[in-house]
């Protein structure tokens, strides 16, 4: 299906090594794929980034939300870069910041939920994870995306955790409004019909309720490092 998406990253090499880290809201995924970035040397695909930008898309066009054909046809007709630095850009506008405000994140679940939007999305996120050492965080990564990953990380942790690390990067002071909110997007994108989040069978877990992230992305750095030099020795 043909897409005016794009991406401004370039790829030069022909094998794709995915790292997948799926998981709920605030279980840690942006700040260890950012610190598997530093140690690895790996690029990185933050899928929420381009549900939360295809999203704005709709917003700004204020169609009806729940019509996934118009939906898809806007997300279709978007264009939608990201660059390493983490800047996000909808139609050559810079929307770093506009994708994380209210409007978005109350919108975005719905959208999303839309199989003909996946459909785009999905496509354009093995388009550009198409060769090169990728990690690629979202909610069906190791279960739709990259069924093949080189290595699958669920991330979870208890839900109050999550709201207190949320309500602390984002400098909000009612951590109970921001709980609300977690369990609201936590039911929608684990009950939606169409690639629901749910942990892969073959992924590794990580509840960090009582671990620092730190101690997170030190073990997924081991075991990306044991993958890493198994496929190696195999293709040797
Ligand atoms: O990761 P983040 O919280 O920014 O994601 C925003 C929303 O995008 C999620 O709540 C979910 O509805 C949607 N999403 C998705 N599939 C992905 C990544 C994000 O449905 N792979």
């Amino acid at each position: 299906m043909p897409s005016l998406l794009r991406c401004s990253v370039t790829m030069s090499e022909t094998l794709v090594s995915v790292l997948a880290i799926d998981g709920p809201v605030g279980a840690g995924k942006s700040t260890i794929a950012g610190q598997l970035v530093d140690r690895l040397g790996i690029t990185r695909l933050d899928t929420g980034a381009l549900y939360r930008a295809v999203t704005l898309a709709v917003f700004r066009e204020g169609v009806d939300p729940a019509d996934a054909e118009i939906c898809a046809k806007i997300v279709q007709q978007s264009q939608v870069e990201f660059d390493q630095d983490g800047t996000v850009r909808l139609n050559g506008e810079d929307v770093t910041r506009e994708i994380r405000g209210a409007d978005v994140t109350c919108l975005v679940s719905q959208i999303s939920a839309h199989r003909e939007v996946r459909q785009v999305l999905v496509h354009l996120q093995r388009r550009i994870a198409s060769s090169g050492e990728w990690v690629v965080e979202g909610r069906d990564i190791g279960t739709v995306v990259f069924p093949d990953a080189l290595l699958k990380v669920y991330l979870t942790a208890d839900i109050a955790e999550r709201a207190r690390r949320r309500a602390e990067q984002d400098s909000v002071t009612e951590q109970s409004l921001v709980e609300s909110e977690i369990r609201r997007r936590d039911i929608s994108d684990s009950t939606r019909i169409v690639s629901p989040l749910r942990q892969a069978e073959d992924a590794v877990v990580f509840e960090s309720t009582f671990l620092s992230i730190d101690e997170v992305t030190d073990r997924i750095t081991r075991l990306w490092k044991e993958r890493c030099e198994q496929k190696d020795g195999g293709e040797g």
